[in-house]
Formats: structure tokens, C-alpha cells, sequence
């Protein structure tokens, strides 16, 4: 009898996981002292996943929640607000944006409706384009991505900027910010939280997962942070899509790829060869990374980015 009393007791917390169907279940997990992430899906956004695919993490503190980049859009935010309410009951007071991509940030108008008071922090140039044409891109995107799984999304930006060496103190847990200028984008923040050594990265790791490089980025940036990054006093490592963990499971691999390919590109310009060359022969040394959420779609636009990088270095 206490046994089933104590099943039907817990029972609605098992079952009230967020479910995406056919993606699986979606909740906050223990990484760290006081620091839980929700991995998103590793797709682009789309009407299944409901644009969600990045991964918003909490660090608890003791005077609320700081949130960091609560997802895409205001639907996402709100499950993303629920599954908070699993963790703990204390407010939002704080929310940072890696960088200007939709599915990081889109949600901060979810959190706003709930706690009109929460700080917003973002890089300058963050505040600025998602104030300007880049917020509103996202938004259209967004909408046409997940076939209007995201409408009644509007426009939140951050209304604090953070910028390289800020440290911050928020109800008692210490961060500090880490920004090297164009990497994954020209507008990225990395966040440390101190007390429990752990980096949210944003976009400038993937695990498992090929990912973007938009027209502000650098691969070469991008190697640059990473190996920055490799160097901090830090032991979870948060990427912004795929899992958490130490470096040499969710930074390393992906600072592998990015050197290979630089290496095979910069041999394959120093012997005349052009851009749709190098393209079969990368593809061919790089197949261990085939498997990788977006390879195909992906890999060719990458050997491009990087022959376009290494030739404006050498004109
Ligand atoms: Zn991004």
C-alpha cells in the first residue's frame, strides 16, 4: 500500500517531461553545483521540433534564476519556463544571449511576459541587430522553418551589453564574460560561472553537429576561442547544440574538424587548387565526421568558408 501511495505521489512528475513526439523528452539535467541544462534536438527548426534545438541552461542563485539563451521562440519559452518550475520555484532575474541567432534568444519574450523585471544581457552588437533587420529576419525564419509553430513571437533584445572581462555578481554566484570578437559570429559571449567551472560556450561549439558559419563568423575566430577556451580553469563545458561535459568530449572534436580542415584547405590553395577541388579530396579525409548532424547539407559550405578565410589571408 505505501508503495503505491509513494507511485501515485511521483508519478505526474515523471510523466510531465516536455514531449516532443518522435524526438523524446526534453527536461533540465544536473550538470554542475547549482547549473542544469535542457539539451534541445540536434535538427534545424522545424514544425516536429517546434524550432527547439539549442540548449538553455539555469545557474540557481539565491535570489533567483539566471537563465541562459531560453530558446526560439515564445511557445519554447513558455515549456522552458515549465520545466524550470520542476527545478526550483525562485524567480528569473537574469537572462544572457550567446549571440544574435534566433534559436538562442527568440524566447526572451516568454520570460519578459512572466518576470517583467529580468536584466537581459547581450554583446553591443547583439543589441543592435536584434533591434534592427537581423531580429526581424529571425523572426520571419522562424515562422517559415516551423510552418507557424512560432507565430506570436515578438522581438525581446537584451537591454544590458556585456563585453570581454565584465564579472557580475548575481545573488551571490559570480560570472565573468568572455568575448574575443568574430568567431561563431561577430557578436558572441561566452559566460563562466565561477563557483561551479562551467562555460556556456554558445555557437562556438557544436557536439556532434556541423552547424553554421554566417556572414559575420571566422573559422579561424572560432579555432582561436576555442583553444581560449581550453586554457580556463573549467570543467563542464556547455556547447550550444549537442551534450555538455569536459573538453575533450564536447569542445575538442569539434576544434579537431575545424584544424583539419584548415590544414587540408591551406595545402590544397598553396598547390593552385581551386575551391571545388579541395571539396571531394576534405570530404574524403574528413569522413570521420560524417556522421554528424548536417554533414551533408553542411560540409561543402564549410570547405567554402574556409577556402574563402585562407585566400584572404594570402592576397
Ligand atoms: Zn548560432
Amino acid at each position: 500500500m505505501k508503495r503505491a501511495i509513494w507511485f501515485i505521489l511521483f508519478l505526474p512528475v515523471c510523466v510531465h517531461a516536455w514531449n516532443l513526439p518522435g524526438l523524446g523528452s526534453f527536461k533540465f539535467e544536473k550538470v554542475g553545483a547549482n547549473v542544469y541544462i535542457m539539451h534541445g534536438p540536434l535538427s534545424l527548426p522545424n514544425k516536429q521540433n517546434k524550432g527547439f534545438m539549442n540548449n538553455p541552461g539555469i545557474i540557481i542563485t539565491g535570489k533567483g534564476v539566471i537563465l541562459i539563451d531560453p530558446g526560439s521562440t515564445y511557445q519554447v519559452g513558455k515549456k522552458v519556463l515549465e520545466e524550470i518550475g520542476k527545478i526550483t520555484k525562485k524567480p528569473v532575474i537574469a537572462i544572457f544571449n550567446t549571440h544574435i541567432h534566433g534559436d538562442h534568444w527568440l524566447a526572451n519574450y516568454a520570460i519578459k511576459e512572466v518576470y517583467p523585471k529580468v536584466r537581459i544581457y547581450g554583446h553591443r552588437l547583439m543589441i543592435q541587430k536584434a533591434n534592427g533587420q537581423a531580429g526581424l529576419f529571425w523572426i520571419d525564419l522562424m515562422d517559415k522553418m516551423t510552418e507557424g509553430e512560432s507565430r506570436g513571437t515578438k522581438i525581446v533584445a537584451p537591454g544590458h551589453v556585456s563585453k570581454h572581462g565584465d564579472t557580475l555578481t548575481i545573488g551571490g554566484q559570480h560570472l565573468r564574460i568572455h568575448s574575443l570578437g568574430r568567431a561563431h559570429t561577430d557578436n558572441d559571449i561566452m559566460i563562466e560561472h565561477v563557483e561551479s567551472k562551467t562555460l556556456f560556450l554558445g555557437d562556438n561549439s557544436f557536439n556532434k553537429r556541423m552547424g553554421q558559419f554566417d556572414n559575420s563568423s571566422s573559422m579561424y575566430g572560432v579555432i582561436k576561442v576555442l583553444k581560449y577556451a581550453r586554457g580556463l580553469d573549467i570543467k563542464t563545458f556547455i556547447p550550444g547544440h549537442g551534450k555538455s561535459g569536459s573538453f575533450d568530449f564536447a569542445v575538442k572534436p569539434f576544434l579537431d574538424y575545424l584544424q583539419k580542415l584548415q590544414v587540408i584547405v591551406k595545402s590544397g590553395y598553396e598547390k593552385g587548387l581551386e575551391n571545388y577541388e579541395i571539396k571531394p579530396v576534405a570530404a574524403n579525409v574528413l569522413h570521420a565526421y560524417k556522421d554528424w548532424a548536417g554533414f551533408d547539407e553542411i560540409f561543402g559550405k564549410h570547405v567554402s568558408k574556409m577556402f574563402l578565410e585562407v585566400e584572404a589571408r594570402n592576397l
